[in-house]
């Protein structure tokens, strides 16, 4: 293989470009083939747990990101009803000495827009937008990506990052099945300055009831409060980051949740409303040159947080196994088989999160206590999550 083979990555979002950076610090050729026609301000929080954090440090990024994160002491567990509060675990601290970086939160949009301007710096012409890949063509020994105006782009190796609804991996494989969940999630972010002085905490906080459940978390050095509300809905099955409700219905879906709930609810600036579908993870998601990344390759619920950080790991074992391997497709494959097991995994953690969080037992307070205090013991918490933190995707296995 040349030492600087020419790579297609399909999606700047944070896969692709992380990914496109952890390449171009190798010497790679990359261009990153974008549907927008601008990348703008989009999104809301993300949570970056050390895991993720290890491939964003090896990258050289750590101050910038210091500057907008927010990085909490801990999270905590509150009852829908009474606000009745547990703590779920210590982060700060605790963090970066167990799992040897810290947990951040952070808004979607800055770690995008760093994640962009370190591209953009080392490689100005990486970034081509308004190109919609459509499809690809391969050989043994290149790949064509086929954009929806007819552009094809030639390289050495395509890689899908784009998104859940992934054009490529149904290229690959068909479209994926997905089922409703049942479940929407409200999200959005709130100024701290609009919330009471006691709820302007630098913790994350989720509450759990029957049939719902409310994260939120602080963000941009803790001006902004991150909320998503899950609750179990029939009626919305639209999966967008960008389809917007009002205020009244968001209130509507949480009758007799507690007053803190409500305030959060009543302040944010755009209430969005997405609706989750649940899909199997893949068996497989690699041929020849073509290869998965991020959302595209293992689509997850958001109920261990790790969708984020799933993308920022595949970003860093895939360019370390162009980097240890002589030949593309043998590295492609050895990168999907890095990552199927720990994937797969965590696609179906969240899924039992999902149950825990919604479950029937909290409806009432005593019942709630008892559930909280066996589900979210210390020993199962330990059991449940220092497997995800723990993982560093700079020194695993490839
Ligand atoms: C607009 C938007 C807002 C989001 N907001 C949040 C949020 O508030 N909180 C949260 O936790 N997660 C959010 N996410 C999801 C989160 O970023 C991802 O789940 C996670 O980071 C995994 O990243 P990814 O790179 O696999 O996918 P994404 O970050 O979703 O990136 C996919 C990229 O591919 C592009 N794309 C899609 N199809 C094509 C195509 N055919 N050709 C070329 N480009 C294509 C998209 O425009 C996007 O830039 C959002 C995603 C998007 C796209």
């Amino acid at each position: 293989m040349s030492p600087h083979p020419h790579i297609l990555i399909a999606g700047a979002g944070i896969g692709g470009l992380t990914a496109a950076l952890a390449l171009i610090r190798r010497g790679y050729r990359v261009s990153v083939l974008e549907q927008a026609r601008e990348l703008a301000e989009i999104g809301a929080g993300v949570q970056i747990s050390a895991n993720g954090a290890q491939a964003l440090f090896s990258l050289g990024l750590e101050a910038a990101l210091e500057a907008v994160w927010c990085e909490p002491a801990g999270k905590e567990i509150r009852l829908w009803s009474t606000g009745e509060t547990w703590k779920l675990f210590d982060l700060g601290a605790v963090s970066r000495q167990r799992y040897g970086a810290p947990y951040f939160m952070i808004h979607r949009a800055d770690l995008h827009r760093i994640l962009l301007d370190v591209v953009q710096a080392a490689a100005p012409d990486a970034i081509r937008l308004n190109c919609r890949v459509a499809g690809f063509e391969q050989t043994a020994s290149g790949v064509t990506a086929i954009c929806e105006d007819g552009a094809r782009i030639e390289g050495d190796a395509l890689i899908g990052a784009d998104g859940v609804h992934s054009r490529v991996r149904n290229a690959l494989f068909g479209q994926m099945p997905a089922q409703f969940t049942g479940l929407m999630i409200w999200r959005g972010l709130v100024p701290m300055e609009s919330l009471p002085q006691r709820m302007q905490r630098l913790v994350g906080t989720n509450w759990v009831g029957p049939g719902g459940h409310v994260v939120h978390y602080p963000v941009r050095g803790g001006t902004l409060m991150n909320v998503g509300g899950a609750i179990e809905h029939d009626d919305w099955r639209v999966e967008s980051w960008t389809e917007r409700g009002t205020t009244e219905e968001a209130l509507n879906d949480f009758p007799g949740w507690n007053e803190d709930v409500h305030t959060l609810i009543r302040n944010i600036e755009v209430p969005y409303k997405w609706a989750l579908l649940g899909r199997e993870p893949l068996e497989r998601w690699t041929i020849g040159r073509v290869t998965l990344l991020g959302d595209a390759a293992h689509p997850t619920l958001p109920m261990m947080a790790q969708g984020a950080n799933m993308a920022l790991e595949d970003a860093v074992v895939l360019a370390r196994c162009l980097d240890a391997y002589d030949d593309v497709p043998a590295a492609l494959q050895a990168y999907e088989e890095a990552r199927r097991e720990r994937t797969a995994r965590l696609v179906r953690a969240a899924n039992d999160n999902a149950g825990r969080f919604h479950n029937p037992a909290l409806g009432n307070a005593e019942g709630a206590a008892r559930y909280v205090d066996t589900e979210w013991q210390e020993a199962k918490v330990k059991q449940r999550y220092d497997w995800v933190f723990e993982y560093d995707p700079v020194t695993t296995a490839v």
